[in-house]
């Protein structure tokens, strides 16, 4: 009874719904992963992926490059993509594994993340996206006895999907919590040699970077170690090839000092 819900059109007459096909080549006879089976798994993988609707457009083709007008934008841009669609082309043996892509607001890093995601899930691979302070939210919300399970859930899939893809790391207040968390999750991760794409708007390195308010006071603005802690931020470096996004302010500023 239970098969009522395969109507003829869900079972496919080249595999009979078992999902492999007969070849013959040269005589010989031997079984393929039927075409079918490959759109269902990328179809169920898409569907759980957690893209978020507005990248529902982002692809690899769709990035934007600017035209001749910002020559310096289209050199780091144009660099950045490139080095996007390599990782793509030789994952899984990309080395190191993953993939952490930096630089301000609204320079693309986001895009390209989804991008990459969707290249990979196309090819089967399973990838899950998740916003860096919600992930920790729902982590966080997970250890009360009322919560969902769809939270309960997120942890153990941002250890354990074959790709985690954390948005704006980094975003979060700072505490012992957090860093101990967010350091789990990149040490499981690394130990598993399970890629992970990241994406921050914040410094690299130990630099100190300091910006003045508007009160006119210099304001420490912390760096990507210290929001994560540096358990976390040395494995982050060890499992992912760093790309560095610039923003158009950021050629306004460079150019400005030159
Ligand atoms: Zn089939």
């Amino acid at each position: 009874m239970e098969n009522n819900a395969l109507t003829a059109e869900t079972i496919c007459p080249i595999c009979d719904g078992t999902g492999w096909k007969t070849v013959k080549r040269a005589g010989l006879e031997g079984v393929l992963r039927c075409d079918c089976s490959t759109a269902t798994r990328t179809r169920n993988l898409i569907d759980s992926s957690n893209i978020p609707p507005n990248y529902r457009n982002a692809t690899l083709e769709t990035f934007q490059i600017p035209q001749v007008e910002n020559p310096i934008a289209r050199e780091n841009l144009g660099r950045a993509l490139r080095e996007v669609k390599a990782f793509v082309r030789e994952f899984p043996l990309a080395d190191p594994p993953g993939l952490l892509m930096s630089g301000g607001p609204g320079a693309g890093k986001t895009h390209l993340a989804i991008a990459a995601m969707k290249e990979l899930l196309k090819r089967g691979f399973e990838c899950v996206f998740f916003d860096y302070q919600n992930l920790l939210d729902r982590i966080r919300s997970s250890y009360n006895a009322a919560s969902g399970a769809s939270d309960r859930e997120a942890y153990r899939s941002a250890l354990e999907a074959e790709v985690l893809v954390l948005d704006d790391l980094g975003a979060h207040r700072v505490t012992d919590w957090v860093e101990d968390t967010v350091t789990s999750i990149i040490t499981y991760r690394c130990n598993q040699r399970k890629p992970l794409i990241a994406t921050t708007n914040l410094e690299m390195s130990g630099q100190q970077v300091e910006y003045v308010s508007a009160g006119g006071i210099n304001v420490h603005r912390k760096n990507l170690a210290e929001t994560i802690g540096t358990r976390a931020h040395s494995r982050l470096f060890e499992m992912c090839r760093q790309v560095r996004i610039f923003d158009v302010e950021d050629f306004r500023t460079h150019r400005g000092r030159r």
